[in-house]
């Protein structure tokens, strides 16, 4: 069920709730806190609602439920126990296009009441689209404790300054960059010390003094190997502060989905074929918005140090002036072998790593391959999926065994993820028979054999089906 969230204002406005059991109650306590003009219908008020309706703040309408009830009013809760009851309600509300609240049930519901932190008026409400109401009360739970308890009052200190603020700082990236300053400052701090009076006048001070200049900085973010629970809280907090993303391709949408909406994305991506932004397009795309006094956040795949080309974007904004920082990502190394359960060193199989890329023919040519081809040594192969077969002549001609085990990673961390497993003689008619495609890294070396026994993400690996014919075979 995927829901369209909304939050309704009910202020003076008629709302049916069918009902009057403790359910109903805290339903009616809800929408009079909204300050909705709650009526309840049902043959006997509970305990908890009869009150309400001796001091008048609730109509009492006594009696069973009949449609002309739903006369005039924006909406309504059905809050029996009887589910003829609520079904009726619910059909008729339908026929009318009322929206409609079953309790507990929300097939039947056309609105969904969420769970809500209340931080008035800022509000955080929850959904599950009625799948696990538990789920949506822990989460309710850890978010309370999350949130600043004096954001409303934050919240509430900002709209009557708004115009002002705009009148001060009318261009938009000046006035996020000063509302980053507000949250983290000295405003924030008197109101958790529950000082008005004084958070007002810092947010006057604030105001009075000369517009912050807005100086532009890039800031070079590794966005890890898919997973975004691999980012770090740097990088988040980069995402959400950046004005603009130039991102690869190889970044994962769910990352993405972490960063702050209205930020502008701009995909500069090289993914193995397909369109791509040549790096002197990206080097003039990060000084321009820079120069423009932007955030600008270069979002790489993995670590950007790590066959990112990272350093020569450094290079080049050190060249003409523009600060930077960078944040590291977990490189597909790393990420790999984590979720392939393959450790990349260990004490009786490998004493080093190495991490080697072979993205086109001219780097098999450059390759040192004697010392690659050396035992109790783990390789990190980045590299497209091409040019396995020459990998495997070129190691085993220079003395590494035709048995060495190997892993080989398809989307590594993501929900997508395959790993194939064999020796090295059998390499690329394995990735082959298994189709691996784009981003995959190879892990070569005895340790790669312990993905069998330590796989714990996704499937179990795949090895050569039987049948496969082996040219090659030692
Ligand atoms: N800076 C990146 C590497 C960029 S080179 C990093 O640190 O990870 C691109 C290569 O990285 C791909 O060809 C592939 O070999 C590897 N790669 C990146 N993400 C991957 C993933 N999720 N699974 C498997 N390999 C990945």
């Amino acid at each position: 069920m995927k829901l369209f969230p909304l939050f309704a204002d009910l202020a003076g406005r008629p709302v049916l709730v069918v009902g009057a059991g403790d359910v109903a109650a805290r339903k009616v306590a809800a929408l009079l806190a909204a300050g909705a003009r709650v009526t309840v219908g049902a043959p006997r008020l509970g305990q908890a609602l009869v009150e309400l309706a001796a001091t008048r703040r609730v109509r009492h309408v006594e009696g069973d439920y009949r449609e002309g009830w739903l006369d005039g009013q924006w909406l309504v809760v059905a809050a029996t126990s009887d589910r003829a009851t609520n079904d009726a309600v619910a059909r008729d509300a339908g026929h009318r296009r009322l929206f409609a609240n079953v309790v507990d049930d929300a097939q039947r519901s056309s609105v969904h009441i969420p769970a809500v932190i209340d931080r008035s008026p800022v509000i955080v409400a929850i959904s599950t689209g009625g799948s696990a109401p538990m789920l949506a009360r822990r989460l309710r739970e850890r978010l309370e404790s999350l949130l600043d308890p004096e954001l409303g009052a934050l919240a509430t200190l900002l709209e009557r300054f708004r115009t002002r603020i705009r009148a001060r700082l009318p261009a938009p990236a000046a006035r996020r960059h000063w509302y980053d300053a507000l949250f983290d400052g000295s405003v924030m701090a008197f109101l958790r010390a529950r000082q008005p009076a004084l958070a007002e006048a810092a947010l006057e001070a604030t105001l009075r003094t000369p517009a912050p200049l807005t100086e532009g900085r890039v800031v070079l973010v590794g966005a890890g190997p898919g997973d975004p629970g691999l980012l770090t809280l740097k990088a988040l907090r980069a995402l959400n502060q950046a004005d603009v993303i130039l991102h690869d391709r190889l970044v994962s949408t769910e990352v993405l989905a972490l960063a702050r909406r209205d930020a502008q994305f701009i995909e500069v991506g090289k993914s193995g074929g397909g369109r791509s932004t040549s790096q002197h397009a990206i080097h003039a795309l990060l000084l321009a918005h820079a120069r423009a006094g932007r955030r600008v956040v270069r979002l790489k795949g993995g670590d950007p140090f790590v066959f990112g080309r990272g350093g020569e974007e450094l290079e080049y904004l050190r060249a003409h002036g523009i600060p930077y920082e960078v944040v590291p990502g977990i490189t597909a190394a790393l990420a790999c072998a984590a979720y392939a359960g393959v450790p990349l060193t260990h004490r009786d199989h490998a004493q080093s790593v190495r991490f080697v890329t072979a993205h086109c023919r001219d780097s098999f040519d450059t390759l040192d391959w004697r010392t690659l081809a050396r035992e109790r040594q783990t390789l990190a192969i980045y590299m497209g999926v091409t040019g396995l077969g020459t990998l495997r002549d070129k190691l085993i001609a220079h003395g590494r065994a035709a048995a060495t085990p190997f892993a080989l990673v398809e989307n590594g961390s993501r929900a997508s993820q395959r790993v194939v497993t064999g020796t090295l003689d059998q390499l690329p008619e394995a990735a082959n028979a298994h189709t691996v495609g784009s981003p995959a890294l190879l892990i070569l070396g005895e340790v790669a054999a312990l993905a069998g026994a330590l796989h714990w993400h996704g499937a179990p690996p795949l090895a050569l089906p039987r049948d496969v014919s082996m040219p090659h075979a030692a």
